[in-house]
């Protein structure tokens, strides 16, 4: 009897203790890859959500038909929206795991399919989209407690979000979007630019897979593995699309406004500079030439035209050479110019030749006749400020530098040839008046003093970053919060327990 009442006394406390250390009391906790018991409603019966656990196929997130791919990503949400957030961070966490430890592979894959920028910064700007996507802790729940109960504003999903993505940097935009899309309970079906199409396909393939194997859920990113523009139209008009995000130039960003959805567009930038006459003339052209050569100039946030004031202009040119940019004299900057830089049409801005978009330096030289040290990783040179290698976007390594008379001449002139994309603007200054003269008269979404652009970016500076900066809708930095709805619960009159 003893023995028996010792047993039972046993079995209940391991029983307690299981209880208590699981916290998952009687209910079944999840097993890896499965969702926890649905809740029990008031009746008895499941108040779960509606829909599959998991998805079934196993397209790994390849589709040519943007229907398709719509249903597909819309099982997959549907699959992931039963599941917890740790199981959200562990999506997020196998993307950030793929692009860092592929870099390399994934890096030159990138490179020789779109043949543009500096191979070496391929891998590392992989590896920085992994540090940049926040996943999950970028969520957040806001509170309000008083005599009333409590009120909670909490932010939901969209659902399926369609994503176009750029050349410049077509996987790191689309793991990023991914993850914070993913964190924040979505899914996408992304179009890619046509010239980095496979690396997306191939991108979005690895990360399905490896979640398909640890969740069990399939195609919660979804490629367009021939896009068009006919195919971004279906995605921009389909019904079962509530949201976009594009990342490219003024074309794209135009045709997202058009579609009446809700629209986050990271447009096209044209960043300027202005350096004064009490800048340090030596960080100035260290931060420039690192800034605007980092991947042959093709981040959108990357200086593309310097203005300084006369007083200091011929030491600033020298420094920049000091630093090893290679300059070029103002005829050599016109010769370039007509080469690689196509005059606006139609009042439009002038425009890069794509030819040439993302090119070394070196092969920018070459099509002046000169030769380059191989080290170089800049052409510069002096031009007017209406030239159009300071109007032109242009994505290459060649600099124009503009001799202005005046500080307040050469903001006006930084501001002109910004064109208003209200995206990035530098100054180099150890004036706090001047400081907040420009960027009070810039307007731009990222302003960086004394540091290269990247430091916008959080690269050298504090803050995070993103390849997606929505300077054209507003919403700055993209983060997982940028891919959420607003949702409110309040409880009247009670909950609170102070
Ligand atoms: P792009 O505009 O040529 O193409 C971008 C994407 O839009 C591609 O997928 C393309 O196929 C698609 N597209 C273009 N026109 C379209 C249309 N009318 N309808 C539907 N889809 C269309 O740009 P790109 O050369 O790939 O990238 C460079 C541009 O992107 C630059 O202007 C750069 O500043 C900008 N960009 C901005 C950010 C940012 O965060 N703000 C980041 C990266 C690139």
């Amino acid at each position: 009897m003893t023995q028996l009442n010792d047993q039972f006394v046993r079995d209940v406390v391991e029983k307690v203790l299981s209880h208590v250390q699981s916290g998952w009391g009687d209910r079944i906790p999840p097993q890896p890859g499965q969702s926890a018991a649905p809740p029990i409603g008031a009746n008895g019966s499941s108040i779960a959500q509606p829909g599959p656990a998991a998805s079934s196929g196993q397209s790994f997130g390849q589709f040519t038909s943007v229907n398709e791919a719509v249903a597909a990503a819309k099982t997959a949400r549907r699959a992931m929206a039963r599941r917890s957030l740790a199981q959200r961070e562990i999506a997020c966490d196998l993307i950030r795991q793929i692009i860092t430890n592929q870099a390399d592979e994934l890096g030159r894959m990138e490179y020789e399919e779109t043949r543009i920028g500096h191979p070496p910064h391929k891998s590392e700007k992989l590896v920085g989209a992994a540090e940049c996507a926040e996943g999950v802790k970028g969520l957040r729940t806001e509170c309000f407690s008083g005599d009333h109960g409590i009120t909670l504003e909490e932010h939901g999903a969209w659902g399926v979000i369609g994503v176009i993505t750029p050349v410049t940097h077509s996987l790191p935009t689309l793991a990023v979007n991914a993850v914070n899309m993913i964190a924040a309970g979505n899914s996408l079906v992304c179009n890619p630019h046509p010239a980095g199409k496979r690396i997306a396909a191939h991108g979005a393939k690895l990360f399905n897979q490896a979640i398909y194997e640890k969740l069990g859920i399939d195609n919660l990113i979804c490629v367009i593995t021939d896009p068009t523009i006919e195919t971004a139209n279906e995605i921009f008009k389909h019904p079962d699309i509530r949201m976009l995000t594009v990342t490219g130039g003024p074309g794209v960003v135009a045709a997202a406004l058009k579609s009446g959805k809700r629209a986050v567009c990271a447009g096209p930038g044209n960043p300027p500079v202005v350096v004064d006459a009490s800048a340090d003339l030596d960080n100035a052209a260290r931060c420039i030439y690192e800034g605007s050569s980092y991947d042959n100039n093709l981040l959108c946030l990357s200086e593309k035209e310097v203005f300084v004031v006369s007083e200091v202009f011929e030491p600033m040119m020298e420094a920049m050479e000091r630093v090893g940019a290679y300059r070029l004299t103002s005829r050599q900057m016109d010769e370039l110019c007509k080469i690689c830089i196509h005059p606006g049409e139609n009042g439009g801005h002038p425009a890069a030749n794509k030819k040439f978009i993302g090119a070394e330096p070196q092969v920018l030289a070459q099509q002046i006749g000169l030769s380059i040290p191989a080290t170089c990783r800049t052409l510069y040179g002096e031009t007017h400020a209406k030239h159009d290698w300071v109007m032109a976007e242009q994505m290459m390594p060649c600099l124009p530098f503009v001799k202005c008379d005046t500080f307040e001449q050469a903001v006006d002139q930084a501001i002109d040839a910004e064109h208003g994309f209200g995206h990035t603007a530098v100054i180099h200054s150890r004036l706090v008046d001047h400081m907040t003269y420009m960027g009070k008269a810039v307007d731009t979404t990222i302003y960086v003093k004394n540091g290269p652009s990247l430091a916008g970016l959080g690269i050298g500076g504090e803050g995070y970053g993103n390849y997606s900066i929505a300077c054209s809708t507003g919403e700055g930095i993209v983060t997982p919060l940028t891919y959420t709805r607003f949702r409110r619960c309040t409880m009247v009159d009670n909950l609170r327990i102070v």
